[in-house]
C-alpha cells in the first residue's frame, strides 16, 4: 500500500487538536494550521501533497450543529475531485455526531474522509495530536494498486481507525477517547498500518457524490429512566412541530408495561411523531419483542433501531425526516442500512 502522489485536504474546525499553550502565560490559543509544514516538519516525511481549509470561525464541537455539518461537507463536494482525501480536525466531544451525519449526508462517497482530533493540544509536550494527525493523513492517502482504501467515513483516535457512524466517545480523559462496541476495527496502527479490508465498505465504483444537507430539527433524545412520569413524557411529545423522538431504551429495547407509558407513545405515534428505539447500554442491540417489556413498542409501530448508536440514530432521523418518504414507508427505510450503520 502507498501513500505517494496523493492530495489531502485537512478542513479544520476546531477543538483541542488546533491549540498550543502559550507556556509563559499557560494558556491555550489556536494553532495556525496554514504553517503547518513548519510546525510539523515530520509531515514532510509522508509521501503526499497537504493543503488545509480552515474554518472562518473556528469552534469547541459543543457549538456544532446541522449547519457547520452542512459547511464540512460543502467544502468536501466542491474539492472532490482535486483531492483524494479528507481528514476533518474537530473538537472530540460532539465528534461521532459529525462523523455519524456526514456519512449519511455524503451520497456515493468512494473516497476517505476521516475525523480525528486529541485529548491534548498540538502543541502540549505529551500531547496524542501529532500521531492523530500524521496517521489520519496517510489513511485518507492510503492506496492499493492505485485504487483508494478506505472509501467511508472513519474517525481515526489512538492508533485505530473506526466507522464514524459506529463510533461514541466514551471517555473524557484517556487518549482512548472513543469506542465502537458493535462493529470491528477498520485499521489498527502500530508498526505496520494493519488494513482490516473485510471491515472497510466494499469498494464501490466511481460515484456521482450526492449531498443530503436539510435537516428536520424538530427532535429529541428521550433518555428513560425508572421513575420517569407522565407529564414529562407527556410534555415532550405536545411539543408543538415535534417530529421525531429517539428514545434510549433499557437492554435489548425494554420500557415499561404501564398503561400510561404505553398511552403516551401510542398517541404520540397517531400524531405522526415517529419514535426510534435504541439501547443505552454501549453495545449490543435492540431486540423488540424478545421481552414482554418491548412487545408493545413493537406493536404500536416504533421503530427498530437495531444496533444503531444514538449519535447515527439521532442523525439519520434528521436527515430522513427531510426525504419525501411516505408514513408507510419511513418505518422500512429507516431498518434499512445506509452508511454501514446497522
Ligand atoms: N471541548 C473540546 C471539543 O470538543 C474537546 C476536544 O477537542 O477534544 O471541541
Amino acid at each position: 500500500m502507498e501513500t505517494n502522489n496523493s492530495k489531502v485536504l485537512l478542513i479544520y474546525t476546531g477543538g483541542t487538536i488546533g491549540m498550543i499553550k502559550d507556556y509563559q502565560t499557560g494558556a491555550l490559543r489556536a494553532f495556525e494550521f496554514d504553517n503547518l509544514y513548519k510546525r510539523i516538519p515530520e509531515l514532510s516525511h509522508l509521501d503526499c501533497e497537504i493543503s488545509v481549509h480552515s474554518f472562518e470561525k473556528v469552534i469547541d464541537s459543543s457549538d456544532m450543529n446541522p449547519q457547520h455539518w452542512i459547511e464540512i461537507a460543502e467544502v468536501i463536494e466542491r474539492e472532490y475531485n482535486h483531492y483524494d482525501g479528507f481528514v476533518v480536525l474537530h473538537g472530540s466531544d460532539t465528534m461521532s455526531y459529525s462523523a455519524s451525519a456526514l456519512s449519511f449526508m455524503l451520497q456515493g462517497l468512494t473516497k476517505p474522509v476521516i475525523f480525528t482530533g486529541s485529548q491534548l493540544p498540538i502543541g502540549d509536550l505529551r500531547t496524542d495530536a501529532k500521531e492523530n494527525l500524521i496517521t489520519s493523513i496517510q489513511l485518507a492517502a492510503l492506496k492499493e494498486n492505485g485504487e483508494l482504501v478506505i472509501q467511508e467515513v472513519g474517525l481515526y483516535f489512538e492508533y485505530k481507525l473506526y466507522r464514524g457512524n459506529r463510533t461514541t466517545k466514551i471517555n473524557a480523559e484517556h487518549f482512548q477517547a472513543f469506542a465502537s462496541l458493535n462493529y470491528p476495527l477498520l485499521v489498527e496502527s502500530g508498526v505496520h498500518l494493519k488494513v482490516m479490508k473485510e471491515n472497510l465498505l466494499p469498494r464501490k465504483q466511481k460515484q456521482h457524490l450526492e449531498v443530503w444537507k436539510d435537516f428536520e430539527t424538530n427532535v429529541a433524545i428521550i433518555k428513560m429512566f425508572p421513575g420517569i412520569t407522565a407529564p414529562i413524557l407527556n410534555g415532550i411529545f405536545n411539543i408543538p412541530n415535534l417530529k421525531g423522538v429517539v428514545l434510549e431504551t433499557y437492554g435489548s429495547g425494554n420500557a415499561p408495561t404501564d398503561a400510561w407509558f404505553v398511552e403516551s407513545l401510542q398517541s404520540a405515534i397517531h400524531k405522526g411523531i415517529y419514535i426510534v428505539n435504541v439501547t443505552q447500554c454501549s453495545g449490543g442491540s435492540v431486540m423488540m419483542g424478545k421481552y414482554e417489556a418491548s412487545e408493545a413498542l413493537k406493536k404500536m409501530g416504533v421503530i427498530d433501531g437495531k444496533d444503531l448508536t444514538t449519535e447515527s440514530a439521532i442523525t439519520k432521523l434528521m436527515l430522513l425526516l427531510k426525504k419525501n418518504i411516505s408514513h408507510k414507508l419511513f418505518k422500512i427505510k429507516f431498518e434499512e442500512n445506509i452508511a454501514g450503520e446497522i
